[in-house]
């Protein structure tokens, strides 16, 4: 049995899928408007921890993570620029080139992380029918309408509104708030927003309030009710989704239907930078090639991520990754250690204790996932069969290695099979560090020197605007 913290009931519960032996999941996904940095690729490897042990328990997993490529706009209470259109004016690409570049360059980052990919990956845009039907009907049941920048939905209709986050929403109407245009309520929520007279958008489409483009939070209810027919399993999202993404969609639903959109809600905490969520703008946006670059494996971060509760912020730091960095090298190593030994079949302790590992970390995992304590079964595993080797002690070689097999279905961190290594070598990265440095310093004659010096070792360093990347030359 699988105990699961759901949001919904703020309670840890035992885990009762629909079908008994399927299913389904709801992640929600990436607006593609930029590179994901590594908080957001914390949400991904959560979901990819769920899968596994879902798997593990025996369940046959079925997924669908969206991909946002339109309409959700700079702040989450649908205000400010569209996201997609600032990332095509900034790269001066078209909206749709902007979404495919980042489409692909997230799902490169998810195979570098050994994420298991989602059955579905539905865009945004494919979906404009479905959204424009769903506001269609909450129009003609009345829990919509109309001002003079779009259809919004009239939270006020539906009195279970707050109930999943646990709003105060007294609290919204009065004090300090933000100005909330022609809103009748701050909760209200656009379903459809108007093109701006004055401006062609690159995304826009008919409909029968005028042309425009859907609100962020139509779009996860028809894609997931389209692909999974709601009530399905599960539904996960970032902590941030709570209170607006999630509570919206599920208002949505349940306005339409009357039914509930998901059985279990899910969340997973942030990953942080200095106690502060990632940010641009504060220069602590993070990206795997960043951490590529500085000599770190993919899947150091992966190590990181599942030595923490999903249910706690990470707080980044490149100690930490070090860290994390040593942490798998120690199971390498053992597991090096243990493949050069002779076989004995019999060691009645071992045995058992590698049946007990097992059950603990299995047990770990099926109570709300808690990877952590997991993977501390193994460092004791390790501490204890070290010291038997020391001792002399035979060790039953091929029960440890398909005990960690076992473990990989769900570390997925390339412990067993040698792949070609995504890391660069300690001397590569100290030659671009101090080619960042002659960079900074201005000292361009030394910098191109460095940068050809590092292709001729077979590295091609990448500029941008604000940071340079480096990566194994393509030729
Ligand atoms: P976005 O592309 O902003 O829609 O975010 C994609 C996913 O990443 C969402 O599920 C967010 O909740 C999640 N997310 C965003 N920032 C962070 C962060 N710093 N740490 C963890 N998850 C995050
Ligand atoms: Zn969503």
């Amino acid at each position: 049995m699988i105990k699961l913290y759901n949001t919904a009931t703020k309670s840890l519960a035992p885990f009762k899928p629909i079908h008994p032996k399927r299913v389904s999941i709801y992640s929600c996904g990436p607006t593609v408007y930029d590179r994901q940095h590594i908080g957001n690729l914390r949400k991904s490897l959560f979901d990819d921890l769920l899968k596994r042990t879902l798997s593990i328990h025996g369940y046959t997993v079925y997924s669908v993570t969206n991909i946002t490529d339109v309409g959700h706009l700079v702040s989450d209470e649908d205000t400010g620029e569209d996201k997609l259109e600032k990332g095509a004016k900034r790269e001066n690409l078209t909206a749709l080139e902007v979404a495919q570049k980042y489409t692909q360059l997230w799902q490169e980052d998810l195979h570098k992380l050994n994420i298991i990919p989602s059955d579905h990956y539905p865009k945004a845009t494919d979906y404009i029918k479905e959204q424009i039907n769903l506001i269609k009907r909450l129009e003609r049941k009345g829990y919509t309408y109309i001002i003079s920048d779009g259809v919004y939905f009239d939270t006020t209709k539906f009195p279970e509104y707050a109930d999943f986050a646990h709003l105060k929403l007294e609290d919204q109407e009065g004090g300090a708030r933000v100005d909330i245009g022609d809103k009748k309520s701050p909760s209200d929520f656009a379903l459809w927003k108007f093109s701006p007279q004055d401006e062609q958008r690159q995304m826009e489409w008919n409909s029968p309030w005028g042309i425009g483009f859907p609100g962020w939070h139509s779009e996860c209810v028809v894609m997931a009710d389209s692909l999974l027919h709601a009530p399905f399993d599960i539904h996960t999202g970032g902590k941030d989704h709570i209170a607006i993404h999630h509570t919206n969609e599920i208002a949505q639903f349940k306005a339409d239907t009357g039914k509930p959109m998901a059985n279990y809600w899910l969340h997973s905490y942030f990953l942080t930078i200095d106690e502060a969520k990632m940010s641009k703008s504060a220069g602590t946006f993070i990206t795997l090639d960043d951490i590529i670059t500085q000599g770190y494996s993919p899947l150091d971060l992966r190590l990181l991520v599942l030595m923490a509760h999903y249910r706690s912020d990470i707080d980044f730091s490149w100690d930490s990754l070090q860290q994390a960095k040593q942490s798998r090298q120690r199971i390498l190593t053992f597991i090096n250690r243990i493949q050069n030994l002779p076989h004995h079949k019999r060691n009645l302790n071992i045995q058992k204790l590698i049946r007990n590992t097992y059950t603990s970390f299995r047990r770990a995992l099926f109570n709300d996932l808690d990877s952590p304590q997991a993977v501390a079964q193994i460092f004791e595993f390790i501490r204890t069969i070290n010291s038997a080797i020391d001792n002399g002690e035979p060790i039953p070689r091929r029960h440890i290695i398909k005990l960690f097999q076992r473990f990989e279905r769900i570390l997925a961190l390339d412990i067993l099979e040698k792949k070609e290594s995504q890391e660069i070598p300690v001397d590569i990265v100290e030659l671009f560090n101090q080619r960042n440095q002659a960079r900074a310093d201005k000292n361009f004659a030394k910098a191109d020197d460095l940068r050809e010096e590092l292709y001729n070792k077979g590295y091609t360093i990448k500029d941008t605007s604000d940071k340079s990347t480096l990566s194994p030359n393509s030729d």
